[in-house]
């Protein structure tokens, strides 16, 4: 252990590590690149992997490695790989063994079909520490080749999880549910079931956002492949018990109002997105221009004690949000956030109709809102829920 180049030991008190008592970066994600090597129907992100224009605006090995560094320095103990495909660098495991050696460890987002036996090797060699997240899209290749649209897919993405069970690589899996291999979730959760490292239910993506650039070409396709409310309900509360109690324990927590603060949630507090041309955002889905920071220009820590800051004291103006969103109670449960409001609409501060809904069919479902009442409306709701989560171990937060 002590000549394990993998492992830095940092003195717990090192001034430069923290603010106050937390770290000014715990954890962070890295978009190696936009571009991949499928091209899913739903994708918020995909550039095709021959495109030459991103991959010549891409940052560099060496910039990677300057951020990595900064990363380490102010603290950080968790690296998110993540794309696009971000197998398709072609320094990945450069950048990977980099991160290792600074103590990171290391989370890789993957549709796993680039890996090689030479990375399984690599993995098994130097574990990431963290477990290696993998979308499966289907149980066969018509329902997998259906959404990737690139033939072949299949086959290697299989061979890539053989890859990580033979090398004995802790690794987990995760749905999209769409029309195509909507018939296969009671195969998929059974082999996910298998999976040594699966430590509860493979979660799903349902509610597909649309492009996080705002290049609109795929938005109408994406938006006719997402469940109805109604659908999207009827699948989250298959166990309806597991459901309602999952509910309960979120609501103890989460429920509130959060008046016309647009970031609510820890985005950028000790954590972020740089994307794959240096910009660091508070958060992955959040691409509004105004919301980057320009690495070139500064550092990590600038943005985390100087830009991130003021952002996140950003208040709402528009009459829509400040009638609704400002007043209601269902702002934890609903995904209502200034990136989805990006993604939908272009600013920050506008409520998506379609994230509404599903926040209230859930809510209706669960009695918090009664149906001829809309949660802004709802003027008991501390009481509502008190009354719903009775026996919880949370207090609720009003
Ligand atoms: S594998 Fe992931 S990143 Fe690539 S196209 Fe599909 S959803 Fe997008
Ligand atoms: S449920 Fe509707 S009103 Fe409430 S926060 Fe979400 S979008 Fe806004």
């Amino acid at each position: 252990m002590r000549n394990n180049p993998y492992i830095a030991k940092r003195a717990i008190n090192e001034a430069s590590l923290r603010k106050a008592n937390v770290p000014f970066l715990s954890r962070f994600d890295i978009e190696l690149t936009e571009r991949c090597n499928n091209n899913c129907i739903h994708c918020c992100i995909n550039l095709s992997a021959d495109n030459v224009n991103a991959r010549e605006k891409e940052l560099s090995t060496g910039r990677i490695k300057i951020i990595l560094k900064e990363a380490a320095s102010l603290g950080c103990l968790r690296v998110r790989f993540t794309g696009g495909e971000p197998l398709l660098r072609e320094d990945f495991e450069e950048l990977y063994i980099f991160a290792r050696k600074l103590g990171l460890k290391v989370l890789i987002f993957s549709n796993a079909t680039l890996l090689t036996p030479h990375l399984a090797e690599l993995f098994s060699r130097i574990l990431p520490l963290e477990k290696i997240e993998i979308t499966l899209y289907g149980m066969k290749k018509s329902s997998y080749e259906a959404i990737t649209r690139v033939n072949g897919s299949f086959a290697a993405a299989w061979r890539g999880i053989s890859l990580l069970l033979d090398h004995k690589i802790p690794f987990v899996v995760k749905g999209a549910l769409l029309p195509g291999n909507k018939d296969e979730i009671k195969e998929f959760e059974k082999w996910a079931g298998t999976i040594p490292w699966a430590d509860k239910s493979p979660p799903y993506s349902m509610f597909f956002d649309l492009r996080c650039r705002r290049d609109k070409g795929k938005n109408r396709s994406i938006k006719n492949l997402r469940l109805s409310p109604e659908e999207g309900l009827k699948f989250l509360t298959r166990s309806k018990d597991k459901y309602v109690k999952e509910m309960k324990e979120f609501c103890s927590k989460f429920m509130r109002l959060s008046g016309d603060k647009l970031f609510t949630c820890g985005s950028g507090s000790d954590g972020g997105c740089v994307d794959a041309y240096g910009y660091f955002y508070p958060c992955m889905m959040l691409k509004h221009p105004d919301t980057g920071y320009d690495l070139k220009k500064g550092s990590l820590k600038d943005a985390l004690t100087g830009f991130f800051p003021k952002l996140r004291e950003i208040r709402s103006t528009n009459p829509e949000y400040l009638k609704r969103c400002a007043k209601c109670f269902l702002k934890g449960l609903c995904e209502q956030c200034p990136a989805k409001s990006w993604i939908e609409h272009g600013n920050l501060d506008t409520p998506v109709e379609y994230l509404c809904e599903i926040a209230h069919v859930q809510a209706r479902f669960l009695a918090l809102v009664k149906d001829d009442e809309m949660a802004w409306e709802v003027k008991d709701w501390g009481g509502r829920i008190k009354k719903f989560t009775r026996g919880c171990n949370h207090g609720t937060k009003s």
